[in-house]
């Protein structure tokens, strides 16, 4: 019997004078030190390094750098995804006694965080509207820890007064975590507007193509940096390598894809607002939009990729105008690189009473598009049609 190559002994890496130009993935969960005095001067700060991957790895370093350069950020921290983002700063920031007010439209599992788990981890929570600085003032307790804000709401495309709310924080010593997930570094800068700390799912906008599912949080203050990482670290909420390597090859081109959709964002909404049956459109630049005043002072001509329309005609209309768009992903999420619907009543705001999203403006006639990069004529060709199969 010839002897059998000892397989578990790992092969080397095969030695290169030259470096390769595209990012290799390190899937490696551990790894291996000379020493325990080696290991003591990377756990002291005293060398660089990893030792085990959910303590961080270099995936999520290189993607975390591309975001801390666009948002003008330090030493962000990428996670597992989005929400455990935003639940890594709630619950790195606050204690129990604390108390959080939260946009009364935020993102829904970022809602039911604030309604269902805060409270039952002793941590007092509020809603309330933030295009409404006064109302936001209004929430605030004298044990306020933070703000939760997104600076465009879904789907209603409602514009938060940041400016208000940043003051506000300010004033009273509150945190303002901003969730830039819609707007993204290339519509508003948080950081360049007061906010404390920024947070993102990359798997929307910044990542890009529907494949990887990951978020970021960033905090201005090193000691909160440190408790929110250290929170993240403890209870699990790291990323795969696989797709933080996958976010950032969709990042490079994330400029390009964003600038493209935007531009066929502006150009849908005014094209749809034109077709026959429809009752409303909402784009943030658009002069019927009920925040177009303070969208203009605070996005310039960035009005995102993000358009919401109402036709008449209940659910058998929607159900027609799905079925007639069959080019068009119908499908609840948003940011990917070819253009997605989405129906919030059926989906993310379908547990709420027909009451509740009447009171939004959320009909079984509402749509939201998430607009891609492909070409304009064919988008909107393909909304005509399905806007008049849909109203026939
Ligand atoms: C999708 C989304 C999240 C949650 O992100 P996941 O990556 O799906 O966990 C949070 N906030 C906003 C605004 C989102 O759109």
């Amino acid at each position: 019997m010839p002897d059998t190559p000892n397989l578990v002994r790992r092969t080397p890496w095969p030695e290169s004078a030259s470096r390769p130009v595209g990012t290799p993935i390190q899937p490696s969960v551990v790894y291996a030190s000379d020493s325990p005095d080696a290991l003591d001067a990377q756990y002291e700060g005293r060398a660089e390094g990893y030792t085990y991957a959910r303590e961080g790895h270099p995936n999520a370093d290189v993607l975390a750098a591309m975001i801390d350069r666009m948002e003008g950020a330090e030493g962000g921290l990428m996670t597992g995804s989005g929400m455990a983002a935003v639940t890594a700063v709630l619950l790195g920031a606050c204690r129990a006694g604390d108390h959080v007010v939260g946009g009364d439209q935020l993102y829904g599992r970022s809602l039911r965080l604030l309604r269902d788990d805060l409270p039952r981890l002793g941590i007092a929570t509020s809603l309330a509207d933030p295009t409404d600085a006064e109302a936001m003032a209004a929430a605030l307790r004298p044990e306020t820890r933070l703000v939760l804000v997104e600076v465009v709401s879904n789907p209603t495309l409602r514009v938060a007064d940041m400016e208000g709310i940043a003051r506000l924080c300010r004033d009273r010593g509150v945190l303002l975590a901003v969730d830039n997930t819609f707007t993204t570094p290339r519509g508003w800068q948080p950081f360049a507007h007061g906010a404390d700390i920024v947070i993102h799912s990359v798997t929307k906008l910044l990542a890009g193509h529907s494949d990887a599912t990951l978020g970021y949080v960033a905090a201005r203050d090193p000691d909160l940096r440190a408790a929110i990482r250290t929170l993240a670290v403890t209870m699990g909420f790291t990323p795969s390598p696989f797709d933080c390597w996958l976010a950032e090859r969709g990042l490079y081109s994330f400029p390009l894809r964003y600038d493209r959709a935007e531009e066929n964002a502006a150009r849908l909404a005014d094209h749809i607002a034109g077709l026959p049956g429809v009752a409303r459109v909402l784009y943030p630049l658009r002069p019927d939009h009920p925040d177009h005043n303070r969208a203009a002072g605070l996005l310039g001509d960035r009005g995102g990729n993000m358009v919401s329309f109402e036709i008449a005609g209940g659910r058998a209309a929607a159900n027609r105008l799905s079925r007639a768009a069959p080019q068009i992903a119908f499908a609840p999420t948003l940011g990917d690189i070819g253009t997605t619907l989405s129906h919030p009543a059926s989906s993310s705001h379908r547990g709420l009473t027909p009451e509740a999203r009447a009171a939004l403006g959320i009909t079984e006639g509402f749509f939201r598009v998430s607009v891609g990069v492909e070409d304009i004529e064919l988008l909107r060709r393909d909304f005509a049609t399905a806007i008049a199969a849909a109203v026939d």
